[in-house]
């Protein structure tokens, strides 16, 4: 608790009171604690890929650049931790602008089945390439008031999600169901799971249920986060089923009218 002494002085200066004024400062401690463990963790994460850059570039500098396998080698590893390091730069941008409400939702009527498509589009070659199956919404309309980028953001991560966490041969599907008021989209996969512990952290910014195997996978531990904050700025819910070694699942609910 904060507190703001004053006296209450009447009109002929007479001392009448003393007027307090009280702060619950609880929220505001735990807002802080909040943005420096955020800043830890980011400096934590950023430091991971400027690490294996600068080293690589100095082994490269060093002299390895003369083998050419050494150095294809290398300078694969220094693209790969450079793009890693511009995605997370984008999702931290990115997530800190929803987080303070910086960009109003731009409403327009959304047809998810499309969106859905385009997700579709963009996951295809990962899908092909980890031996995945895809199975699409049967529904070619399904209409909600909400902003068309943000909503394919939040089906495009879910998605990203199950390609990585899902084995190959593994199934991944998308469904819809169209409800009076209501959209719910589906996106299942039957991949390895997460851990009962693990589920109520999950949309925690950094949140790893497996630090080593999700970095490998080039992860950045926000795309939950800006899931959950997406899902919230169109007044939607979201929920998470899961069990270990058989798949997950998540379910978002947004309403048809903002
Ligand atoms: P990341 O970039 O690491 O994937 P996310 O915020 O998207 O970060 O997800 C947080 C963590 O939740 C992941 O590291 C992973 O452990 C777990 N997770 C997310 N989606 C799935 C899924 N479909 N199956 C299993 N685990 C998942």
């Amino acid at each position: 608790l904060d507190a703001h002494l004053a006296p209450y002085v009447g009109e002929n200066g007479e001392l009448k009171g003393i007027v307090a004024v009280l702060h619950d400062i609880t929220d505001i401690r735990r807002l802080e604690k909040m943005r420096s463990e955020f800043i830890a963790n980011v400096s934590h994460e950023l430091k991971t890929p400027i690490t294996s850059v600068k080293g690589f570039t100095e082994t490269l500098l060093d002299g390895a650049m003369e083998d050419k396998e050494a150095l294809h080698h290398f300078l694969g590893i220094i693209h790969k931790e450079s793009e890693r390091l511009h995605r997370m730069i984008n999702d931290i941008l990115h997530l800190s602008k929803i987080e303070q409400h910086m960009i109003p939702l731009e409403v327009e009527n959304v047809n998810v089945a499309e969106v859905v498509d385009r997700v579709a589009d963009t996951v295809r070659k990962d899908v092909e390439k980890k031996g995945l199956e895809l199975h699409l919404p049967v529904e070619r309309e399904c209409w909600v008031k909400g902003e068309k980028d943000r909503i394919q953001q939040i089906i495009l991560n879910l998605v990203s999600n199950a390609v990585s966490y899902t084995p190959a041969g593994g199934r991944i599907t998308v469904s819809l169901a169209d409800r009076e008021d209501e959209v719910a989209i589906s996106v299942k996969d039957t991949g390895i799971g997460i851990a009962k512990k693990d589920l109520p952290r999950l949309f925690e910014r950094f949140y790893r249920v497996d630090k080593g195997r999700a970095r490998n996978s080039g992860g950045t531990g926000l795309g939950l986060a800006i899931v959950k904050h997406l899902v919230e700025s169109h007044q939607g819910k979201i929920e998470v089923k899961s069990e270990e070694g058989r798949g997950t699942e998540f379910i978002v609910t947004l309403p048809k009218q903002q």
